[in-house]
């Protein structure tokens, strides 16, 4: 039965199915060729501190398809997420990262966040090409913060703890990001060794509106405040939202409000401009 099925929408039964197979491979195939060709490239977007003082970024991968235009990394980050392609895009990511680490002083540019997909973090040897790359750079490996997302926890939570913990070794940074979107028990928090909490811009930005997100977002600090994780609010987008956040004990920021994911060179003027500021 499930072999005639699958033959009927192999024959085309289900063309909606197979255009978007095709379509998948396509744009799978134009990614590939993409990191040859040298379309890709990466947006940064501050992260502040309550005195609004910029303690770093993260680094948001951004294609630009010849013919289609910019492409949004929800869709072709989850293409590449299919196969190990994955692997290749986040390695020229982390690349390229590190080598703006190690051009930019710590006092410059204090740290990175790169997003790590579970695929990736699962790959053998992820450490070991981690160690690596920090180590050709010269880069304190404490600049460096990986954002994982729930997901990793996919294979069991033992599984996450030992690779994460390979990691602490390396002597990263760890990020939970997207909280509270994934499988979301707050009893295993605190068994993973993290640094960072990235409460998710969708319960930032009903903060005005709806009591229960506030409620969450309430919960979710007081926790990380008593388990001594810091907390990233993520998607803060006026003023109301920050000050909610700044008053039950959020110190970091990140989000349109403050500034928009930008061009490197963009980015480099504004921290420039810190260094400038605190001298004067
Ligand atoms: P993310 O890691 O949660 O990154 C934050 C996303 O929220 C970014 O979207 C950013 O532009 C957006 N954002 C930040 N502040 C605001 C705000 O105030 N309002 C609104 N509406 N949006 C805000 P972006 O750049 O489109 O990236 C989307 C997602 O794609 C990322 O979500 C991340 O999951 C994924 N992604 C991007 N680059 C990579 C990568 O190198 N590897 C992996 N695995 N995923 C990546
Ligand atoms: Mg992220
Ligand atoms: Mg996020
Ligand atoms: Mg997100």
């Amino acid at each position: 039965q499930a072999k005639l099925k699958g033959r009927a929408q192999i024959c085309g039964y289900e063309p909606s199915m197979q255009t978007q197979m095709s379509w998948r491979l396509e744009m799978e195939q134009a990614l590939r060729l993409a990191l040859a060709e040298d379309q890709l490239s990466i947006a940064f977007q501050p992260q502040l501190d309550e005195g609004g003082r910029i303690i770093g970024g993260e680094a948001l991968m951004r294609w630009q398809h010849p013919r289609h235009g910019w492409v949004s990394p929800e869709v072709f980050i989850a293409i590449a997420e299919e196969s190990d392609l994955i692997v290749e895009l986040e390695t020229w990511m982390l690349e390229r990262c590190c080598g703006l680490l190690s051009r930019l002083p710590a006092d410059v540019l204090p740290r990175l966040s790169v997003n790590i997909s579970v695929r990736h973090f699962t790959q053998p040897g992820f450490v070991e090409g981690l160690t690596w790359v920090t180590g050709t750079h010269g880069i304190d490996p404490a600049r460096l913060v990986v954002e994982l997302t729930e997901s990793i926890m996919i294979d069991g939570l033992e599984d996450a703890v030992e690779r994460m913990q390979a990691l602490k070794r390396l002597g990263v940074h760890l990020a939970l990001d997207d909280f509270g979107t994934g499988f979301s028990s707050l009893a295993y928090l605190k068994s993973l060794p993290l640094d960072e909490l990235k409460i998710d811009r969708s319960f930032v930005s009903n903060l005005d509106a709806d009591g229960s997100d506030a409620a969450i977002v309430e919960t979710i600090l007081a926790m990380a405040q008593h388990l001594g994780i810091d907390v990233v609010a993520e998607g803060v987008e006026n003023r109301a939202q920050r000050d909610f956040l700044l008053m039950r004990g959020c110190r970091l920021f990140q989000g349109f409000y403050f500034h928009r994911p930008m061009p490197l060179e963009d980015f480099e003027w504004l921290l420039a401009e810190r260094v400038g500021a605190d001298a004067g």
